[in-house]
């Protein structure tokens, strides 16, 4: 097992749509394997494939509810269905995400209060979850990686053109940067 590198934004993977998965092999467990400890040392709450250069189609996600529930696992080639997102404006507080490929910065973002994942897991056994606010926010910020969309892609024009500039102003926006977790601190 190993930490792998995570990829910045502006690199091609992370904004082109990833390929579904068709070799369940030992090179699928390993990139699993290297994902759960990649997620782990950043620390973040999931993370896809697309993250770390391998444009397939899988997340890994830990998130511990508030009723001290441990949702932890891979989803593989998976699908989502959500309610439609709330109309207004999202709040500064209640609403704020992050994303280990755009390190160090938070936005406020409206997203879908409830989502159905469906997908396989390494045996290629289907399972569903249906999962309501955080939870359901991390299926969906993971399963946009899987389509080449990003968090920042999809924000309010006031929180756009601010992280326009953060990513003129990091030098990000170009392909092949990327931080090590444990090893590079990008927090401010
Ligand atoms: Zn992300």
């Amino acid at each position: 097992m190993a930490v792998r590198s995570i990829v910045i934004s502006g690199d091609p993977v992370l904004h082109s749509p990833a390929l579904p998965v068709v070799d369940f092999d030992d090179d699928l467990r390993e990139l699993v394997q290297d994902m759960y400890e990649t997620m782990d040392t950043a620390p973040g709450v999931g993370l896809a494939a697309t993250q770390v250069g391998v444009p397939l189609r899988l997340f890994t996600y830990n998130f511990l509810d508030d009723d001290d529930h441990l949702w932890r696992g891979v989803a593989i080639n998976p699908e989502l269905w959500i309610t439609p997102v709330p109309a207004g404006e999202a709040d500064e507080d209640e609403d704020v995400e992050g994303c280990l490929s755009y390190p160090g910065e938070r936005f406020p973002l409206l997203r879908s209060p409830s989502a159905i994942l469906r997908a396989v897991d390494l045996e290629q056994k289907p399972f569903e979850i249906h999962a309501e606010d955080w939870l359901a926010r991390i299926f969906q910020h993971e399963y946009d990686h899987l389509d080449g969309t990003l968090y920042v892609d999809r924000l309010e024009h006031f929180y756009a053109k601010i992280a326009t500039k953060i990513t003129r102003k990091r030098g990000w926006g170009v392909p092949g940067l990327g931080w090590m977790p444990g090893v590079d601190n990008l927090e401010d």
